[in-house]
């Protein structure tokens, strides 16, 4: 009978193809070369120094984009891009976050509501990480409810002219490419905007005590024009950024599985080789009940994050679904992370070690993309018929 793995005590690996396997194992070669011997220090500076190189090393493997088909993008599965979000955030969230913004939010907005010359123009060079994208949704007064934001895009002839502020933008300092929802006659409208227009800035936000090792921006429109077909025209309204989020959502759903493990991984490690009283702080009745329920978390997570990924790519996966793996995979990755803190005792706050990073990261993933509040209203909502959004 096969043996029991610790790493995959369920045998989850046995549901995926050699290609899966194959994708995981070069993302992790990715990670192991390119990233995890400077992360910790990256983290402790604040910075991502790297942000460029690494997008094209990462677009050179065809995780950039890589669920969307044609213009560059790899055109694979939504389980294949899950296993590849579960890789990169098992090393750090910030590059996960680095990943998602490319391609769920940043190219998925021009693929899916873009004109055919923003997609030619755009796209193959977001795929290949020559050009890095960012998303600007949040504002500084209105993140939970966009509805009420206030940057404007008003015309002017033909030209459009946007005014306003955008908050908290992953990738903003470093990105060629703005994509930026504002308000307009007809409701909100998405506009692909090159950072080099003049009024646009994106001075970087500096004091974070997450996801320190990526870049997050506030992103300044001041009289920023642009021609006509600077907007997105397939899209009118909320539902336009909606669609883009509920893409990068997925992809979280799988990469807090991996920062998860990662905690469950160094946990394990420790408790194997720390000793305490004459033993293996692992042989102890309250350390093996700790690891148990870790695993027991991370594994659910894991198969839950499947279950999506398959409904996703047989077109069945619905919003709400998709809330409910947010909300519940990150939530467990945060408990996770936790508990690996408290077994490794002092440790636990150290950068020597991946656990403290990935707990602090894991709560702007509580946060970002829908906080945790959203999504248990989305699901009450679902549930009871009754929106509560507004009290
Ligand atoms: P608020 O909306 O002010 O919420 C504050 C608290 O009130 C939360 O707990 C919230 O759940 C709760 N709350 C609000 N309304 C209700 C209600 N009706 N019922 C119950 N509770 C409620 N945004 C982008 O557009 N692009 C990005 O690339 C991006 N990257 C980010 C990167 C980082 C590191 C972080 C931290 C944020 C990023 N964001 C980005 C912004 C993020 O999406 C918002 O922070 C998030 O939507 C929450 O908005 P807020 O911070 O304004 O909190």
């Amino acid at each position: 009978s096969p043996a029991f793995d610790p790493r995959d005590p369920l045998g989850i690996d046995a549901e995926f193809t050699p290609e899966q396997l194959a994708i995981r194992d070069s993302v992790r070669a990715l990670c192991r070369d390119h990233v995890q011997p400077h992360v910790a220090e990256w983290f402790e500076r604040g910075e991502f120094p790297q942000a460029r190189e690494l997008a094209r090393e990462l677009g050179k493997l065809g995780v950039l984009g890589m669920h969307l088909e044609g213009y560059g993008c790899a055109g694979l599965s939504a389980v294949d891009y899950g296993i590849a979000c579960e890789e990169l955030e098992s090393c750090d969230s910030g590059l996960r976050s680095l990943v998602s913004v490319q391609g769920s939010l940043a190219m998925f907005a021009i693929w899916r509501w873009g004109s055919e010359e923003q997609k030619q123009h755009w796209l193959p060079q977001m795929a290949a990480g020559e050009a890095i994208g960012c998303f600007g949704l949040t504002e500084p007064d209105h993140g939970s409810d966009p509805a009420s934001m206030r940057t404007t895009a008003r015309r002017d002839g033909s030209d459009w002219v946007l005014n306003g502020r955008k908050m908290w933008i992953t990738n903003g300092s470093i990105a060629s490419v703005a994509v930026v929802w504002a308000k307009t006659d007809e409701g909100v409208r998405g506009f692909v905007v090159p950072t080099d227009t003049p009024g646009f800035s994106a001075p970087e936000i500096k004091h974070k005590l997450s996801l320190r090792a990526s870049v997050t921006s506030e992103l300044v429109l001041d009289d920023v024009r642009l021609p006509a077909d600077a907007v997105l025209p397939e899209v009118t309204g909320l539902r336009g950024p909606l669609s883009c989020l509920n893409e990068a959502r997925y992809g979280i759903v799988w990469g807090a599985v991996g920062a998860g493990r990662a905690c469950l991984e160094a946990a394990l490690d420790y408790a194997t080789t720390r000793e305490q009283f004459g033993r293996p702080i692992g042989g102890f009745q309250l350390t093996q009940g700790k690891l148990a329920d870790m695993a027991v978390r991370v594994q659910n997570g894991r198969l839950l994050a499947l279950h999506l990924g398959r409904r996703k790519d047989a077109g069945q996966l619905v919003p709400q679904q998709v809330s409910f793996g947010k909300l519940d995979n990150v939530r467990g990755a945060l408990e996770v992370a936790r508990t690996a803190r408290t077994i490794l005792g002092a440790n636990g706050i150290s950068l020597e070690y991946p656990v403290i990073r990935h707990m602090t990261n894991l709560e702007s993933v509580l946060t970002y993309e829908g906080t945790s509040e959203m999504h248990a209203l989305t699901i009450g909502q679902a549930l009871t018929g009754q929106n509560a959004f507004r009290g």
